[in-house]
């Protein structure tokens, strides 16, 4: 028995274990280090609660959307938590505003391994390890049955995740509306195998003789706009702007190590499943240019009534601007990501001769990927073959 019929119909989302009444499911990884549900058959009644409680079940609603979103440009005030923060900190507003009332807020952190997995916070402290997008699928362990337990306790939550983690929890508490529970998702291109990251941060730690101590996906010591791989290291040493280091954030770019169900992700569009939505508002530079200052501008989307009265509480610590759909519309709001032609190719390569080899063919650590995009490409395009051999190829 399976849960699902093929791998990109799940996401991982890990409602079918947390919800099986007789604890039959286990999320085991798979070669690409996605984990899926397994069901031990010895246990299972076979009541099929797994299957229908699964967001890819074609029963699934998003009946939460009352009305089409409201749309905002939001900063927060502080500029030192926008810096902190992958786009303008509406994270940080929603989550000390949970904190204030003594709830809890759940996110995705590294844990001393480097491993990115969804944890609990109490505290402000705590919380700001979740700060910071981290492209990596996060494992999500029993964290549903904890959301439950503190949400019977009547305690605020505020449970933020990719979109197809809010789905799962939503099916998870079937659609039981608990007031004191908010939802908030991202805008997501798509989430890069956990394996993959493992093998790249052993890398990297093993290239510079040091173990990792710190690491941002979204630096913005050059701006929001051209934010950067940064890793620190215990030593005290960091690295920046360094093609190993770069590695990691090509091989997210170009759709070749996302999870299966990316690619056939249901929430590329405006039908949240959650009362907000984050995201970078990338396009500000064009709709509102004297709003943006280069250090980041959150796009939020605000879903539902209760996601439009938490925005009300919250508004005093933001600046902000109200938007349109047509204004804020990216990529991923809009279709899910394409799988890269590559991406047969790359595991296979993978699996034969391991992560370095890989990063070296696909990526700029490579040396001949590096001499084509940084000499070569700028040569060509210099004198206009470049253009030429493109419309060419379009004319085939
Ligand atoms: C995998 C991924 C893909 C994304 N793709 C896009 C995109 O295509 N377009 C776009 O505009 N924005 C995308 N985002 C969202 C964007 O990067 C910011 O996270 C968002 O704008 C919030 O910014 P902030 O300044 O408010 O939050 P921050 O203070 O930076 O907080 C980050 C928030 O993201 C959550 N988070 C971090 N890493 C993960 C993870 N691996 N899984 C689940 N939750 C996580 C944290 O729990 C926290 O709530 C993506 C985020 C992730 C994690």
């Amino acid at each position: 028995m399976e849960v699902y019929q093929n791998k990109s119909q799940c996401s991982g989302c890990t409602a079918c274990m947390n919800s099986c009444p007789v604890n039959a499911i286990t999320m085991v990884a798979d070669q690409e280090g996605f984990k899926y549900p397994q069901i031990d058959e010895t246990i299972c009644t076979e009541c099929d609660l797994c299957q229908k409680i699964c967001p890819f079940h074609e029963g699934y609603s998003k009946e939460m959307n009352l009305q089409t979103p409201k749309v905002y440009a939001v900063k927060h005030i502080d500029d030192d938590i926008r810096i902190a923060s992958s786009s303008g900190g509406m994270f940080t507003a929603l989550s000390d505003y949970v904190l204030e009332k003594h709830g809890v807020v759940y996110g995705a952190a590294f844990d001393d391994n480097f491993r990115v997995c969804h944890q609990k916070a109490e505290t402000a402290q705590g919380r700001d390890k979740f700060r910071g997008s981290k492209y990596v699928q996060s494992d999500l362990g029993n964290i549903f049955q904890d959301v439950k337990a503190e949400l019977d306790r009547d305690r605020d939550v505020l449970f933020t995740g990719t979109p197809c983690q809010i789905a799962g929890l939503r099916s998870y508490l079937e659609k039981k509306k608990y007031d004191r529970l908010i939802l908030c998702d991202l805008v997501c291109l798509g989430t890069p195998s956990p394996l993959i990251w493992k093998d790249y941060v052993a890398l990297l730690e093993g290239a510079k003789g040091r173990s990792l101590q710190g690491f941002n996906f979204r630096d913005k010591g050059n701006g929001w706009h051209t934010s950067r791989l940064y890793a620190q290291f215990m030593d005290g040493t960091t690295l920046c702007n360094n093609p190993l280091l770069d590695s990691f954030n090509s091989i997210f770019y170009q759709h070749i190590a996302l999870r299966p169900s990316c690619h056939m992700c249901i929430f590329t569009n405006f039908a949240r499943p959650s009362d907000i939505t984050m995201a970078d508002f990338w396009g500000i530079e064009n709709s509102k240019p004297e709003f943006d200052d280069d250090k980041g501008v959150s796009l939020v989307l605000i879903n539902t009534k209760k996601g439009e009265a938490v925005f009300e509480k919250i508004k005093t610590g933001l600046v902000y601007e109200i938007s349109t759909m047509d204004e804020c519309r990216q990529r991923h709001l809009t279709v899910p990501a394409e799988p890269s032609p590559n991406r047969d190719g790359f595991w296979n390569d993978y699996y034969e001769c391991g992560f370095e080899y890989v990063a070296k063919k696909y990526t700029e650590y490579g040396l001949r990927n590096r001499v084509k995009q940084r000499v070569l490409k700028p040569i060509l395009a210099k004198v206009g073959i470049l253009e030429i051999a493109r419309s060419l190829l379009r004319r085939k």
